[in-house]
Parts: structure tokens; sequence; C-alpha cells
């Protein structure tokens, strides 16, 4: 009975592994671009600005690049892969994400006092170094179940006023839930960072391999450490409310070549 498990697992990965995100070449979408003329064993290293991105086999040969576009990308300029040698240019389209106004009653999240900048500021490098950290696990991640359960109650790319003043826009999803939900991992990886940081509160950010990193934040609670491995369906944390936040929700963050993008764009039937 064993063997005949292990025999479907393994007739199953190889199609698991060519479960790739929607395409949205769009700001804040995932561009798919096959790598034409490139017949290496090996995937090349391909760039998207600074940041190294992720390359998959294709559906029937060859390299794909699966490319995170920033949200503030614009329609009128190419982007540009480059490769050692060569390069892959494409072009997106303007994508209008709606407006939301959100009321923060703790003014200190609006406009923080220069302590908090510079607390926000060492908290923003260690996240940086989580995101762009880049690990090359034997199967890579494409697609993810859904972190918790409970209403979207902010899509990813909202353009965003707090107390009527301009800030970031959204660069996750929020799933609303009662405090002390469970959160766990959407697909296999390694914990790369954890810390209660101002804006984001109590936080985990999960590397999965070729630049693909999640994170949650303002948890009530946090159930794994630095450099815990980690299993599709283990447990992450718990919903909270803890940093800049109108109510107890699990903000999601995906990561692409260091880009956040929309987590929905890795989720199968949303
Ligand atoms: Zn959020």
């Amino acid at each position: 009975m064993r063997a005949c498990n292990w025999l479907i697992a393994a007739l199953l990965l190889p199609t698991m592994a060519l479960a790739m995100p929607k395409e949205a070449r769009i700001p804040g979408g995932v561009a798919l671009i096959p790598l034409t003329g490139i017949d290496s064993e090996q995937a090349p290293e391909v760039r998207y600005g600074k940041n190294r991105v992720m390359v998959v086999p294709g559906d029937s040969s060859g390299w794909v690049a699966v490319v995170g576009i920033p949200l503030d990308a614009k329609a009128d300029e190419t982007q540009q892969l480059t490769l050692d040698q060569g390069g892959y240019s494409f072009r997106i389209d303007d994508k209008q994400y709606e407006s939301q106004h959100l009321t923060v009653k703790n003014k200190r999240y609006v406009e923080p006092d220069p302590e908090d900048v510079k607390r926000w500021r060492r908290e923003s490098a260690e996240m940086a170094a989580a995101f762009t950290h880049w690990s090359a696990p034997p199967q890579p991640t494409t697609g993810f179940t859904l972190p918790a359960k409970g209403p979207f109650s902010s899509p990813f790319g909202l353009r965003r006023f707090f107390n009527e003043q301009p800030r970031k826009p959204h660069s996750g999803l929020d799933i609303a839930a009662p405090e002390g939900a469970p959160i766990s991992a959407p697909a296999p990886g390694t914990v790369v960072a954890v810390g209660n940081y101002f804006f984001n509160g109590n936080t985990v950010i999960v590397d999965h391999g070729y630049g693909l990193t999640t994170m949650y934040c303002h948890m009530s609670h946090i159930d794994v450490a630095l450099g815990d491995k980690l299993d599709l369906g283990d447990p992450i944390g718990k919903v909270g409310a803890t940093g800049r936040v109108t109510g107890p929700h699990l903000h999601w963050s995906v990561s692409l070549n260091n880009v956040r993008v929309d987590p929905l764009l890795f989720v199968d039937g949303q």
C-alpha cells in the first residue's frame, strides 16, 4: 500500500510542478516569459532590475521566467529581463486599482515619531533581506492554498489613504478572521524572518525558493522560529490585530523577485 501511495505521489509530482500562477502583465501582476532559444540542461540565471528571477521548466520544453511586476511599473516603459548573454523584453498593460480610505485611531501610525521612523527603517532592511533571500529547493513552488479561512476584506493593490493622507498601496491581501484563528503554511518553505514590526505587528516571512516568499502580519501569536522548515498546512501563527490595523485580520503578502504581487494569482480557483 505504501509503495502504491509513493507511486501515485511520484506520478502526480511533475503535474504539480507545472501548476503555474495565473499570468497578468500589469503592475502588481506576474508575467510568464518563455525563454525561447535556450536549451541548456540548467535553468539560466535571469534578472529583472537588480533581482534574480524564478525560472521553471516549460510545459513542453525549454524554460519559462516567472516574473513579479512591481505596483509602480509603468505601462509605457518596456520591461527588460537580462541574462549573461542577451535578454528578453515585454510590455505590460495599465491597471487602475481602487482607492480605500481608512481611519486609524493611533495617530503615530499615520505620522510616526522620529523614533518610530528609525525603527521602521531598521525593520524594512530586515524584511528586504528576507524578501531577497535566494534558495533552490528540489521542487519549485508555483502555487498556494489560502493560509487562513475568512472573507477577503481588502484586496491587493488598493491605493490607500490613512486619515485622508495618501500612503503606499496595499501590498497584500487581507483575510478577515477572528483573533486567534489559525494561519497555516500555504506551501512548503523555510522561515526567514520573525519579528514584531512597527506597522506590520507580529510578522513571519517564509521563503519558498527561487525568489518566492510570503509574509504574514498583525498576528496575535507566532508559532514558528527563524530557520524552521514548514510543510504545507503547518501552523505559522494566529490571527490578531498587532501593528497598524483597524481590526483583527491576516495581511498576506506574496513576493516574487522582491516585488509584492497579487497573492490570488497563485491560488487555484480564485
Ligand atoms: Zn493588509
